[in-house]
């Protein structure tokens, strides 16, 4: 039989498969399940089970996107206005691990003496090691001392720890270990407890029109605002330190970082208890980050002139002279006491601020607010329409290019200097690192930045809350984990499903889950309708 239908006509009719992506987006179902075989230990019966992917961007999968976005919304909500000091952290040690935190502090206290009498530690460091070994198989998480190896002192470089002339001074408060702000009472009783929403941007790099494309491109400075995307997270992290400082108990946090039009990063934060603005304008004021950095003012290997790396000694040599760089070690102990640091971040000085109730629709607006964006990748917040805007981009991609993003970029090599763990193949400008990336605009850290108290949960504790809220909602039975086991189906496998047959299968899933849902939701409000029936004849 020959297709009789017109062009038109077969444009104007869906097409199946086509239709069915639409109808598992629509319905929230995961657009790239993951097939899994879940077999029954007891019946040994096996059934397909369509895992979601769990992306969270819209470009990989809109729905699980979305999904990862609400489930940050109510993490941020939980944690916003809690009335009561979430769980007090992780347990005490237990007998064998305090066992050998103990032999560690004794063999510290012995490496220590023994270094301050000049006399070799090299044994005694390896007992640290080793016990550190030995506590982390314990499980105990994390090491005893925050220097890396085996404990070794005057592996430090001293750097002044004096402020920064041109900081002001904060007032420093010993941090008490409470997370929840104050409550206020008013005089009709009712107590208030208010909340912070606030906005961080980044120091003004020049003049910029409503599009976030500067009014003279030839001065706006790009590269302060490469640098400043480089090492916003540090300077975030150093204000929270700040701000807990001054207020002297442990304030909680969650923030979103995303960029503004001018394509900057900025910061939104939801903070737990208020803080008058004069506090918040003191300690923006007093927040600075400074990169001690080799210097990267004079360019010396560019074009066809690079280092080469000699195979035998490991190590990058002069193109010409075979003369050995520096390396990444020798260049920060050559920085002295009268150098510069390499970059010096701070935030600019206007700031949004405002105290937000809970429960209150301005508490909504915001968590929205600050949830927005979390979809998208950080290039994809703001869309570059124009060609003034396109070229404004490009500028910024032009200045992180070259601006080394760790210790360990390329780019070091530019300005002589050996990466950290150089390896053979580093070309300067060709970093492989996320910050140069078009897609991260610089700033490729956390996008959501979440204090460890804040609702005493983990993501996964939340997702919990939402599924056991889920098998209560439709009474279910709580599904018995032990019973059980899980495995992922691939292509070898015989009864591997294509990806369209996985797609109809998350359809029919959620079409069986939302009359589900909508019928125990049904039998809710009838339920509820008769109490209160009653209640009015009781009354
Ligand atoms: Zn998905
Ligand atoms: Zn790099």
């Amino acid at each position: 039989m020959t297709d009789t239908s017109t062009r038109a006509e077969r444009m104007a009719t869906p097409l199946a498969r086509d239709s069915i992506r639409k109808i598992a987006e629509a319905s929230g179902g995961c657009l790239r399940p993951i097939q899994m075989r879940r077999t029954d230990t007891v019946t040994s019966q096996t059934e397909q089970v369509m895992k979601p992917c769990g992306a969270t961007l819209a470009s990989i999968c809109p729905p699980c996107a979305e999904r990862a976005r609400s489930l940050r919304a109510t993490q941020c909500r939980e944690g916003w206005h809690l009335e009561d000091e979430p769980d007090a952290g992780p347990p005490a040690p237990d007998k064998t691990q305090e066992y050998w935190l103990t032999l560690r502090a004794e063999a510290q206290v012995c490496r220590d003496r023994a270094e301050s009498h000049g006399e070799d530690t090299g044994d005694l460091d390896e007992l640290l090691a080793e016990l550190d070994t030995e506590i982390t198989r314990a499980g105990v998480r994390g090491t005893v001392t925050t220097s890396t190896g085996s404990g070794k002192a005057g592996t430090r470089r001293s750097r002044s720890t004096r402020r920064r002339q041109d900081a002001p001074d904060l007032p420093r408060r010993k941090i008490g270990p409470q997370t929840l702000g104050k409550v206020f009472t008013a005089p009709d009783g009712k107590s208030y407890r208010p909340s912070m929403f606030l906005t961080l941007t980044c120091d003004s790099y020049g003049k910029v029109n409503d599009d976030g494309t500067p009014v003279d491109a030839d001065t706006y400075d790009y590269e302060r605002a490469a640098r400043d995307a480089l090492h916003f997270s540090a300077l975030t992290d150093r204000f929270i330190q700040n701000l807990r400082r001054v207020l002297g108990y442990d304030a909680q946090y969650f923030g979103a970082i995303e960029p503004q039009r001018r394509l900057a990063p900025h910061v939104h934060m939801a903070i737990r208890g208020a803080i008058p603005r004069a506090v918040l304008r003191q300690v923006i004021a007093a927040t600075y980050h400074q990169v001690w950095w080799p210097s990267t003012d004079v360019v010396r290997y560019d074009g066809d002139q690079l280092p080469v790396w000699d195979e035998d000694l490991s190590t990058y040599l002069d193109p010409a002279t075979g003369e050995v760089l520096p390396t990444w070690d020798q260049a920060l102990d050559a920085l002295g006491p009268a150098d510069d640091p390499l970059h010096v971040v701070r935030f600019g000085a206007t700031f949004d601020a405002q105290g937000v109730l809970a429960g209150s629709k301005d508490a909504n607006r915001c968590i929205r607010y600050l949830t927005k964006y979390l979809t998208k990748q950080v290039a994809d917040c703001h869309r570059a329409d124009t060609d003034v805007q396109r070229t404004h981009v490009q500028r910024l991609a032009d200045a992180l290019r070259y601006e080394p993003c760790s210790p360990a970029c390329a780019n070091w090599l530019r300005y002589s200097v050996q990466p950290k763990n150089a390896k053979a193949g580093l070309v300067p400008g060709a970093c492989k690192g996320k910050p140069h990336r078009p897609e991260h605009l610089g700033y490729a850290g956390r996008r959501v930045l979440v204090s460890r108290k804040w609702s005493g949960k983990t993501l996964a504790d939340h997702r919990g809350d939402r599924k056991a809220w889920l098998t209560e909602t439709l009474g279910l039975e709580p599904p018995d984990p032990a019973r059980y086991t899980w495995h992922v189906v691939t292509p070898s496998d015989r009864d591997y499903l294509p990806s369209d047959k996985r797609l109809l299968h998350i359809v029919a899933d959620r079409a069986r889950w939302q009359a589900a849902l909508a019928e125990a939701k049904r039998r809710a409000q009838e339920a509820d309708g008769n109490l209160s029936a009653t209640g009015t004849e009781a009354a």
